[in-house]
This record gives C-alpha cells, structure tokens and sequence, in this order.
C-alpha cells in the first residue's frame, strides 16, 4: 500500500549570490527569534493566498524590534533579500519570495498604548485587526476603521504593506488614511518615525544632516518633480494600485508615513505604527434589496451613495448558490430577499450598512434611500444577530467560490479592481462580456460596490500552457478595460506580482518611473521584497502550479471522493484565507495548535502547504517519510474543527491519518499507538478482570510502569475500566416501557460501554421512557475510531468491515443506531464510508445513524418534561460541543433537546477541549492539550457556580475538565434527559444527582 512518492524533479534554488548557512549561523548568534533555513519551513512560507509560489531562502520569527533590527542588518552585510509577513493572506504575491521573510505575528504583536483622548494607538506590525479593536472599543468605542474580510487574522503590519481596506472603508477611509505614523527601518539600517512634514520639521531635519535628511531631500525633490502628474492621478475611492505618492503633495502635508502605506515591503520594514482611531457608529441597520442583475445593482450605487452609508456591498447569485451547494450560513440565506427576476440567474442583491447614533436615525436615512430608489422589496435588519449572520455571508465569498462542488476551481488575479463607483455599472457589463469571451462564466461577481471595488474569483486553467497564456491575455484585456473606466487594477489587495507589471498602462512610463525612483530612495539596490510592485516579475511567472505542475498521485487508503480520489487535490484544497490563523476560539473550534502556539506550521494552512509541498516533491523531498511534515501534524489534534471551520473544509485530521498509515508503514510505531490505538481491544481484556487491572494500573510503581511502557504522560490518569457489566446488565434485564416507537440499536462505544457505562444506562433509560425498545449489537464490535487517529487504517478498515457486517441485519431492517461518543458517531457518518469504498451497509449506516438529540428532536419531535433545577427554577448549564460533534454531527438538535429539558444554556465558545482522544494523553502533548483548554473551557467550567451543569458528551472532553483539576464532573446529555423524565432534581450539587455514576457499581446493582 505504502507509495514513496517520486524523488526530486528540481531543487528550487536559492539565490547564487548568498550563503545562506552563513547567513543563518550569523543570524543564529545575534537574535534571540527563530532562525528557520530548513527545507521544511522554507516550504511552508513558499506561498500567501495568491497564484504565486516562491520559496524563500529562510525564515526568522523576531522575538523583539531589536531582532528585526539585527535581521535586517544581518541581511544587509550577506546582501540577502528581505520580506515581512504578517497573517500571508496577500492575494497577489507580495508576501512569497526568494528572500529573507521574517514572520512578525508570532511574537510582535503588542499594543504599546491607546489614547482615548486623542484617539490613537501605537502598535507593533504583528498584531491582528480584531484583538486591536477588541482593546480599543473599552476606549469610548473607538476602532481603526478599515476592515478587510480577514479582519479575524490578518495583521497590521500586513494591512500596512497592501493599503487594506474592507467594507467599512466607505466610512473610515483607507489604511493609508488611518494611518498617523509609522516607525520604519530602511535596509541600510536607518530606523526613524515618519509621518506629516511640515516645512519647518523638514528644514529640522535637512539641518541635522546624514541619512534621514538625505531621504527626506530625495523624496521631496522626487515630489516636486513629479507634482503634476502625480496630482492627474485617477480621482478615486480606490486607487491602491501603485505608490501613495499623493500623500507627498504639500496640500496632504507631505506625509511620509502615508505615502509608505501600500508599498507591500518593497520600500521599507514597519516596526511600529500610530494609528488614528475612530468612533463607531453605535448602532445600525442592514438593508438587503433584490436587484434583477448585478450591473443594475450597480447602477444604484451613486444614488445610495448621496446617503453616506458605512457600507455598501454587492453579491451576485453565484455566490448566493455557491454558499448554499457548500451548505455554508443556511439560516442566514434565507434571510435575502426574492431574486426580482423569474429564475433567479443573474439576479444581485446589494446590502446597505448605515450607521448612526440611534436606530431611529439609521431608519430614517434608509427609508428615505428607499423612496429616493423606488424599491419597495428591501428588507431591513436592525438586530446585529441577522446583521453579523449576513455579513458572514458576504465575507464568506472568496472562500464560497474558490471551489465548488461540481464546478470549476476559480483563482485570484483579477479579484480587486475598482472604478468611480459611478462607473460601476458599465464596468460590470464590459466586464461580463470579457468574461464570456474566455468561457470564465462561472466567476461570481461581489465587492464593495459603494467605493467600485469588484471581487471575483476566475476559472483560469492555470495548469495548462494554452490556460496560462489565456489567464494572461484575459489580465490585459481587463487591465485595458479598467483604465478605460478610468479605474485601478487594485481597489485594496495591492499590485505584489499580479498586477505590477501592468502599472504601464494604468499610470504611463513617466509615473511608473516615479514609483521606481521612490523604492530606490529607501531601496537602492532592490534587496526589498523585489520583482513586486515595480520591476515586476511577470504576472504569469513563478505560478504555485503552471503548465509543469505534475504532483505525486500516491495510492492511499480513504478514497478522497469529493478530491476526484486524488490526494494531491486535496492537499491543494487550501486557498490560502487564514482563517485557521485565528488566536481565539471564538468562532468555531478551527485551529487549536495554532491557537495555542502561534506558529505557522501548527495552523491547517500550514499543514496543508506542506502537504501540498511533499506531494509537488521540489523543496521538501522525503514523501510519505519526511520529517518536517510528521512534525507539523504531530501537534494536529486531529479535532476535525477545519472540515467545519475552513471554508474550503480542508480536513486534516483525515489527512494525518493516511500520512501516518504511510509515515509508519513497515515500522515501529510511537508506544502509544500500540496502547491507546488498540485501547478497545485492551478494554474488552480489561473486562475479564477490571478489578485487577484497575489496581494495577492504579498502583505507584506498576501504574508508572505501565504509564511509560504505554508512552503515556505520567502526569495523567490511566482511565479505569468498568467490566463488561453493561452488557451483562442489559442482558439480564426485562426491557422497559412501551416500546411503542419501535427498536433502536444503541452503540456501544469502547469509552462509553467500558469506562462511562452509566451514560449508557442514562441513554436506555431515557430511550425506553419516551416509548424505544434498545437493543445491543452482539460480539466484539468497534468503529475503529482510535486506530484511524493512530493511522492504523488496514486495521482501522477490518474492524470497521466486521462491525458493518455485524451491524448489517439491522441495517437492512432500517433500525436507527444511535451514538452517544460523538467522535466515534462521527466515523459512522463520515470516514467509514471514505475508508470502505462503496458499500451499501456503509451506506445505510451513514444514514440511519443518530445522535440522541437527533432521534428524539429531529426525528420523533417528543415534548419532554422540564428539568427541576435548584429552588424549582430552570436550571444553568455551560455546555462543551465535541469537536467532532461541531464537525461532522452538527449540535443544532443537541441545542434544541437542552431546550426541552428546560436548560437555560451557555454554549461556550471553547472550541476543542485539548484531550483529544490520544492527543493530549502522550508526555510531549500535554503542554498542548492542557494550554487548548485553558483557553475557555476549563476556566469557564471553575467559574462555573457549583449548581450549573456541566456538559459534555465527549469523553475526552469530561476527562480534561475532570483531570484539569477543576474539582468538577461533566454530564453527558443523556444523563440529564433521564433524570428530567424521571423527575430527579438538578440539586446543588447536580452530577451527583443526575449522574449514575460510579459507573461499574451502578449497572452491575
Ligand atoms: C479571503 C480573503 C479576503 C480578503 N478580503 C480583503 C478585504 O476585504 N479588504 C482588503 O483590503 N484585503 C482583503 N484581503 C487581502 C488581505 O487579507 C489583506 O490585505 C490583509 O490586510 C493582509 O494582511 P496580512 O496580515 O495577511 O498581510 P500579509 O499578507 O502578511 O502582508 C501584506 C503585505 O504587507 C507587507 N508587510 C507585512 N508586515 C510588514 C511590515 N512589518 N513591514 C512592512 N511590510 C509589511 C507584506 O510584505 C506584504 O507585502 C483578503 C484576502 C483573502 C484571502
Ligand atoms: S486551511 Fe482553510 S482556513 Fe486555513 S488558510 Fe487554508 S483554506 Fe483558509
Ligand atoms: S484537525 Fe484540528 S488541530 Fe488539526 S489542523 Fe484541523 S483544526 Fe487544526
């Protein structure tokens, strides 16, 4: 089975002209931050989000200014190329290059001050935009304004280098515009604060002599020479494409700052920005109106306009049903208005963000729109629930169109640019014709239509050679077109490689000699971020895939059906968005390690990069047994939040999987795949004695032993077994009530049946009350969950083939099986059939397994009696969601079922809870695991009064909150609704009350 994947086509090279391990070892001695030249690293910054793909020499994660500082200089004196990188969400090659990068967000990303008064803060490059405005709206509400789609993770520093804009900068204005001054670091090493010049500052400057006045000199001189055509610049919301020279002029203050704002690293390094801030609009309304085509919701852009919104965004169809195929924000769709065309093809909708100091204020202004526009049909929100839901909908769109099910692969290079919003309309309509002549219809059109910025991902055939010419005819055409409009290339993503080379033909040789002259005031020998922006490599060079792109087909073990059964696809599934590089948990459960270790390689993004790198077999050489690869998904949870989170529903987990069944194949495996992986095995052992085994593996020396023989941390508690009781119980006993409602089949999963038989006695409880007969599968059966973390998939499968056979009488009789694990709920509706083929058991398997929520809520719709809290009010619960649960299963039923019991429920926005299953349980995981929940998790559970509930239905997740020390124990679900049927109070104390744990004591009476 086991494929090693192809050696070496080509080496990428390295620049000939600098010694990078001298380079490195300088480095090494001087900074205190990571130094990183290996292959490894060098292959996982080979890219952003763009189209490109350069690998750069090597890789230093600054600690401290100081260590930039020392970079550069370092870099300098080995005459090494330079880039900065924040988040690496670029869509058009400014962040990848044959060049020192030096990865601010890691470690430099403080707020040094914010001043309410005077409305500013100063911060260093790597911060992100969210943890920003979460610290400054304590402040009287003030944010920095500009607000791109990646506002969740992407950096300062890095809205810095591409002049970002977003939504909101109808409202706010550009980066560039919020930007007071910045601290800046040349190549030559001359560090100062730049920002408005008066003429006496200047005079100040030229007076104090040596390289700051020299720089001063040149860029004034520079201004004055080229005032006249740098003032016939395209008047424009957004002009990002080329260099900000208007803010030289002296009318805009000569500001230096400003003018560096939107030189994407090719000028200077920022090290510490003063930013404005602004109050935000306390409240406001969403309009969404109904338009018949997007060229005629552009038409009403200028009139919208006359009513300062804060925002004003256009979405076309194909978005609306690319999000819907993807089964993205169901809830918030339903929120659009009808299509005011008959079919819904080509219809548009536009979304009017106005702001203002009350509600009735918004109202007015929207009403008054409204009339002014003729439209009856808008629809008004003015709850920021359906407001943030339908937001999540436009930001959704690169994402949503990147790739879709059945259709095309669409790319970046042409997804920015932007005419007089008064142009709009007609630019579509050009545009569209454009994009019919080269078979590119299935682009969806959207963007933030109120400044004339218009998004669109294309169906380039980059792999082909003819495709690849095409792509490059198409760019010029559209470049032809935009200037027509009197546009520019780029509305807000920066020129980087895409759009560079073009500058020609938007602004003329005399101003792009300008820009040129500008980059070599601060940059004289081109070491900064070269071949971007000015003296562009071509837009169709250095392509991440390209007509040689030919990767490694290995055979593998899942089948990859929605990959076309290629690994290679799925490992080029990620696009490069960064959402798996949010520092919190807040917004699903993607990703813990990178949450917890802020390194790239820990994040999805970086484990699919190198995937992609190991299978393309360029820099990173050692296929299926490579080093840097294992490492990177060492610290992968396997948690499956990315298959949920990720909008291109990268699933690492599955990913890890195969690659250990490759990495290890013919070798000695980790202990701890031997003892956890084959836990059900050692379970149902376990269960001839649990007695003895438990006072074994619970004894001081035997317990270590056993511990370190196991590769388990020894810090954590071995799980003891419970016997085979439940089964015997179940046996034994006269089934319960009515049975009215027909047979289903209880799973009984090794954690539930052998070390929490209690949950499964509370779920036969339960079931049996509101009218199931439950029934036991019989013989060793087991979905295989813990040999497909492990990656034992050739026993993973023969367990799983033996268990559907086991289960398939039942099966075929159309009993529902109902889980109660979620992550092993979770491979009976999702891997079993990825690693079985196809098969009809599997099949109905998938089908006709539920969750308990989901039999008694969704299926059977049963009214249930109220839990009696303490004192007879409705008791509190915080409530854990399995990963997998959040992944695979969905918790909306869950939701729903804690409803009916009467559970007033905090949903905690605790991601993964950091165990696991094997994960946090091996010595070099437990940092890890534990820093995961203590995120959220485990401080809300010890904040948690001691009447709330805790709930969570994972084992893993029960055994961290109970082993983190938190002196308390999680409920499963089941365990709450038997006791509500049953009329047991919640108490004081309530997993003493509804529990009917110890376990083993419980169903053995
Ligand atoms: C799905 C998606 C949606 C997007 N939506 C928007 C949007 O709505 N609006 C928008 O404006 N952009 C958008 N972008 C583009 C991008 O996310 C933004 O421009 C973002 O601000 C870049 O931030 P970053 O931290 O990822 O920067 P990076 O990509 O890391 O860097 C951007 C540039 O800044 C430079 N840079 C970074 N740090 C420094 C430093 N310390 N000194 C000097 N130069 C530095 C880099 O070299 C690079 O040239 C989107 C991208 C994607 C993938
Ligand atoms: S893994 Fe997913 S979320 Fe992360 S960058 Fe790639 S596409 Fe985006
Ligand atoms: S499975 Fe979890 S830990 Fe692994 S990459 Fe995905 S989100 Fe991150």
């Amino acid at each position: 089975m086991t494929t090693l994947l192809p050696a070496p086509r080509v080496r990428t090279a390295r620049p000939a002209d600098v010694d990078a391990q001298g380079l490195a070892a300088a480095l090494r001695q001087r900074i205190h931050g990571g130094v990183r030249f290996d292959d490894g690293t060098r292959a996982l910054y080979a890219t952003d989000a763009s189209n490109y793909r350069q690998v750069p020499i090597g890789v230093v994660v600054p600690r401290t200014l100081d260590d930039v500082v020392a970079t550069v200089a370092t870099c300098r004196e080995f005459g090494a190329p330079l880039l900065s990188r924040g988040g690496g969400t670029s869509l058009a090659g400014e962040c990848c290059n044959v060049a020192v990068v030096m990865d601010f967000s890691k470690h430099l990303n403080a707020i040094e001050s914010i001043d309410g008064q005077h409305r500013r803060a100063v911060v260093q490059p790597g911060l992100v935009l969210d943890q920003l405005n979460a610290a400054t709206r304590h402040h009287g509400g003030l944010v920095f304004g500009p607000k791109p789609a990646t506002h969740s993770h992407c950096t300062i520093g890095g809205m810095i280098g591409n002049n970002s804009c977003g939504s909101t900068a109808q409202w706010s204005g550009t980066t560039a515009a919020n930007v007071e001054r910045l601290e800046i670091l040349t190549y030559d090493g001359e560090r100062m604060w730049v920002g408005e010049t008066s003429d006496e500052e200047y005079r100040r400057i030229l007076a104090a002599g040596g390289r700051r006045a020299e720089i001063y000199r040149a860029v004034r001189d520079l201004r004055d020479q080229y005032a006249g055509q740098i003032r016939a610049f395209p008047a424009l919301p957004r002009r990002i494409s080329g260099y900000n020279l208007p803010a030289l002029l002296p009318e805009h203050g000569m500001n230096l700052a400003q003018a560096l704002v939107g030189t994407e690293s090719t000028c200077v390094t920022v090290l510490r920005a003063q930013l404005r801030l602004l109050p935000e609009p306390p409240k406001h309304v969403l309009v969404l109106m109904a338009f018949p085509d997007i060229a005629a919701a552009a038409d009403a852009v200028p009139t919208i306009n006359r009513y300062a919104p804060t925002a004003l965004e256009g979405l076309d169809d194909k978005l609306i049903r690319y999000e819907g195929e993807e089964h993205m924000r169901p809830e918030a769709l339903k929120l659009l208005p009808e299509p005011t065309n008959h079919t819904g093809r080509g219809a548009a909708w536009l979304m009017v963000d106005v702001g203002a100091d009350t509600v009735e204020e918004a109202k007015d202004r929207v009403h008054r729109m409204l009339d002014e526009l003729g439209h009856d049909e808008g629809k008004v929100f003015d709850d920021p629930e359906h407001q943030a839901q339908l937001w999540a909908v436009r930001e959704g769109g690169l994402g949503a169109t990147a790739r879709t099910p059945g259709g095309p692969d669409t790319w970046p290079g042409w997804e920015d640019s932007a005419v007089p919003p008064e142009r709009l309309g007609d630019y579509l309509r050009d545009f569209q014709r454009l994009l019919h002549r080269h078979g590119y219809d299935a682009a969806s059109l959207y963007g933030h239509f109120g400044d004339g910025c218009l998004h669109t991902s294309i169906p380039f055939d980059l792999v082909t050679a003819g495709g690849v010419a095409d792509f490059r005819t198409f760019v010029e055409r559209a470049a032809d077109l935009v200037s027509h409009h009197g546009g520019s290339y780029s509305g807000e993503h920066g020129d980087g490689q895409a759009r560079g080379e073009l500058l020609t033909r938007m602004y003329g040789p005399d101003v792009v000699q300008a820009f040129e002259e500008f980059k070599a005031i601060f940059d004289p020998d081109s070491r900064m971020n070269p071949g971007k922006v000015v003296h562009a490599n071509p837009l169709d060079g250095q392509l991440r895939l390209g007509a040689g792109y030919a990767p490694a087909e290995p055979a593998t073990y899942f089948r990859y059906t929605e990959d076309s059964g290629s690994f290679a696809r799925a490992a080029l599934r990620c696009a490069g968005v960064g959402a798996c590089r949010r520092p919190e948990p807040d917004q699903g459960v993607m990703c813990p390690s990178y949450q917890v270790t802020g390194d790239e390689e820990h994040s999805t993004r970086g484990r699919a990069r190198l995937l992609f790198e190991m299978v393309r077999g360029e820099t990173i050489t050692g296929g299926w047994r490579e080093r840097s690869v294992a490492d990177a998904l060492d610290l992968c949870l396997a948690c499956k939040g990315c298959k949920r989170d990720c909008p291109m529903h990268v699933d690492m987990a599955t990913y890890k999987a195969e690659f250990l069944a490759h990495h290890h194949a013919g070798r000695i495996r980790p202990r701890s795949h031997y003892s956890l992986g084959w836990l059900p095995a050692a379970a149902r052992l376990a269960a001839l004695a649990p007695d003895l085994v438990n006072a074994v593996t619970h004894a001081p020396v035997l317990g270590a032993a056993v511990k370190r023989l196991g590769g388990i941390d020894p810090r954590r508690d071995l799980p003891r077994f419970a016997g085979a009781g439940f089964q015997r119980w179940m046996r034994n006993r006269t089934p319960g009530g009515t049975g009215e409602r027909g047979t289903v089949l209880l799973w009984p999963d090794t954690f539930t049946t052998y070390l929490s038989p209690g949950i499964a006695a509370s779920a036969v409880g339960a079931l049996e009350a509101v009218g199931f007969r439950v029934a036991l599968p019989r013989g060793p059966v087991c979905c295989g969950l813990t040999w497909i973390s492990t990656g034992q998939l050739g026993v993973a499968r023969r367990v799983l083939r033996r268990t559907i056979d086991a289960l398939a009488p039942w099966l075929r009789a159309g009993v529902p099986v109902v889980g109660l694990e979620p992550s092993c709920t979770a491979v009976f509706r999702g891997d079993a059939l990825e690693l079985l083929g196809h098969d009809q058991d599997a099949l109905r398997l998938r089908k006709q397994t539920r969750t308990l929520a989901e039999l008694l809520v969704a299926d059977h719709d049963i009214a249930l009696p109220e839990l009696r809290g303490d004192h007879g009010g409705r008791p509190h619960a915080i409530s854990q969601t399995h990963c997998h649960h959040h992944a695979v299963l969905g918790h909306d039923a869950d939701a729903e079922l804690q409803r009916r019991v009467g559970l007033d429920v905090e949903q905690l926005a605790s991601g993964c809870c950091g165990l696991a299953g094997d994960f946090g349980m091996t010595p070099d995981h437990r940092d890890v695991s534990l820093a995961v929940g203590e995120q959220v998790l485990l401080p809300a559970v010890r904040a948690a009064a001691p009447g709330t509930i805790i709930l969570a239905d994972g084992f893993s997740c029960r055994t961290q909150i109970e082993e983190a020390g938190t002196g308390r124990h999680a409920l499963h679900l089941a365990e709450v609704v038997n006791a509500a049927l049953r009329g047991v109070p919640a108490g004081e104390r309530p997993e003493r009350a509804l529990s009917v744990r110890p376990e083993a004591r419980a169903v053995r009476s």
